[in-house]
């Protein structure tokens, strides 16, 4: 049973190691890089954005620029912090 299992783990390596050798010798180093490179271009992008952009979401109403109204259920009331907006200057 124990063979059996150790067995089938190297065989399971070894495939795993093929594998990866055929995808390392089918495309270039940087093509395997791809993948990362985008991510982090995402993350700058992201970044960049987030630093650059004065205004940011209204942290009371959550972007949307109105309060559910505590005395109509239902209704809405303009959010006082952006005024409707939905966003505020830092
Ligand atoms: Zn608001």
């Amino acid at each position: 049973m124990l063979s059996w299992l150790t067995g089938k783990c190297t065989e399971a390596a070894q495939v795993g190691t093929l594998g990866v050798q055929q995808l390392s010798r089918k495309g270039s180093p940087v093509a395997s890089l791809m993948p990362v490179l985008f991510i982090l271009a995402v993350v700058f992008v992201f970044y960049v954005a987030a630093t650059n952009n004065p205004l940011r979401k209204c942290p009371r109403c959550g972007g949307k620029g109105t309060l559910p109204s505590s005395v109509l259920e239902g209704r809405y009331r303009i959010c006082p912090r952006c005024n409707r907006k939905g966003e505020i200057g830092n």
